[in-house]
This record gives structure tokens, sequence and C-alpha cells, in this order.
């Protein structure tokens, strides 16, 4: 039996007259990649905040760790890790200098070196954010959730944007985080991406979770409705002709 890490039961959030979340309940489980999948608007960012401590919830009950959010929102946030908008970084300072400064924050003696070692961004570690790719950029945020060495990390939409190399890179690094021990939860638009990343994955749909279970079992219990794909008549498609050309190396760092 898998060992339950964040628990939301009969979840809500109203904006005003207009409910954003409308009783979400499910678990996550320590260690696993957990996928938040559902339309723009569907209300996976709100959930997400609010499990975050940096939302305010209408109703229901929140725990992460044993943590009651209403009781110890103070213990939460010190074992997690929060993928911040890239906004909020200043821009006048280096990758080492904003690590410092996190560390600093967290009140955690680490080695910037490290950890930028760990993103693959050692040799940007003198440029400021702003001279960075799509993919470095998300990579760096991502380094500086592990900060505090979170037990569980949350990655809002982390690959969007990003080329197929970045997105794979990308898939890797989450991939490495988790084996380390720590829980990922992400919110992706690409299918494909959630299919070879998420452990689980709940599909939210107009603020209500309306399947929750493995990539796999998801889509066996589609194809056992009936269920056919329009055949596929050749061997590749485009993404693979893409990766075929230009490599599985990043570009442009
Ligand atoms: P998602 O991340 O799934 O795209 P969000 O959680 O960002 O969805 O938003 C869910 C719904 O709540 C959307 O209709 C959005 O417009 C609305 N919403 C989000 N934040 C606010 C806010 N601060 N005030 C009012 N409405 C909001
Ligand atoms: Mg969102």
């Amino acid at each position: 039996m898998q060992q339950v890490i964040i628990s939301v039961k009969e979840l809500t959030k109203q904006y005003g007259s207009f409910e954003a979340v409308k009783g979400i309940s499910f678990d996550v489980y320590e260690g696993e990649i957990f996928g938040l999948l559902g339309p723009n608007g569907a209300g996976k960012s709100t959930t997400l905040e609010i499990i975050e401590t940096l939302r305010t919830k209408t109703s229901g009950t929140v725990t992460v760790n044993g943590f009651n959010l209403d009781h110890a929102p103070n213990d939460i946030k010190k074992i997690i890790g929060v993928q911040l908008q890239t906004s909020g970084y200043y821009p006048g300072l280096n990758l080492v200098e904003l690590i410092q400064l996190f560390a600093g924050l967290y009140n955690r003696n680490i080695d910037p070196m490290e950890l930028l070692g760990r993103v693959n961004l050692r040799d940007k570690a003198k440029n400021k954010f702003k001279e960075l790719s799509g993919g470095q950029k998300q990579r760096f945020s991502i380094a500086t959730t592990l900060i505090n060495e979170p037990k569980i990390i949350f990655l809002d939409e982390p690959t969007t944007g990003l080329d197929p190399q970045a997105r794979r890179n990308l898939w890797d690094l989450i991939r490495e985080i988790r084996d380390k021990g720590t829980t990922i939860i992400i919110t992706t638009h690409y299918m494909d991406e959630a299919e070879k990343l998420c452990d689980r994955v709940a599909i939210v749909d107009s603020g209500r979770i309306i399947a929750l279970n493995t990539p796999d079992q998801l889509i066996d219990d589609l194809v056992a409705t009936g269920f056919e794909r329009p055949k596929e008549v050749k061997m590749a498609n485009l993404e693979d002709v893409f990766i075929h050309m230009t490599g599985k190396e990043l570009r442009g760092e």
C-alpha cells in the first residue's frame, strides 16, 4: 500500500459568485509523479496554489504530509518547493547570486554550483536569468524549488512553449528528482508528456475531477468502451522527423 502524502477532500474555491473548484477530492502518493490535466480554466492552478498555501480555499480539507492546511500552513511551506513565475526573479542578479538569495531566505546552506550542475546549468552560473533560453529558464526555476530540499515540488506547466529537445530534457530532470525520493505534482497540456511522465493523472474539467488513474488504465478503459482510433498509416510522425533531423541533444544553449 502506498503512503498518501497529499490528501484533498471536497475542495471548493469561489471567486465572487463563480465557483472555479467544485468539490475536488484526490490523494497523491509519496514518490509519484502526479499529473493534473484539463482545459484552460479547469481549476488546476487554483487547486495547486491552494495546496501550496498561496491562495485561500472556500471549503474542504487539505492535508500535506500530515499537516492540516488550516492549522499548520507554515509546516506545509517548509516541506514544499513551488516553481515561481519567471517574472519573480531579480533582473540584476546572476544565477549563483539568485540561488544564494533563495538559500538565505530558506536559511539553507547549499552549494550553488552543485545545484546548477543538477539542472545542467553550470556554464551559465554567471549569466542573468533573462539571458537564458526557454528551456534553461525552466530548468533554473526547477532548481530554485529544490533549495529547501522539499518532500514535494509543484510544477505548473513547466514545459509549455519549449522545443521538443528541451521538453525531453526536462522530463529527464523531473524523473531524476523523483528518483531521489521527491513527490512531484505537475500540470501539462501535452498528453504525450503526461502519458510518459506521470504515474497517475487526474483529468479536471470545469472544477471537477472527471477521471483519475494511471495513464495506462485510462487508455485501457477507453479502448474497452469500443473506442478505436483512426488507424495510423505511417510508422512515424512529424515530431519523430524533427527529433531525427535536429538531434536529441539540447540546442540554443
Ligand atoms: P487552470 O489552471 O486549470 O487553467 P485556473 O485555476 O487558473 O485554471 O482558473 C480556474 C477558473 O477560475 C478560470 O475560469 C479563471 O478565470 C478563474 N480564476 C482564476 N483566478 C481567479 C481570480 N483571482 N479571480 C477570479 N477568477 C479567477
Ligand atoms: Mg493554470
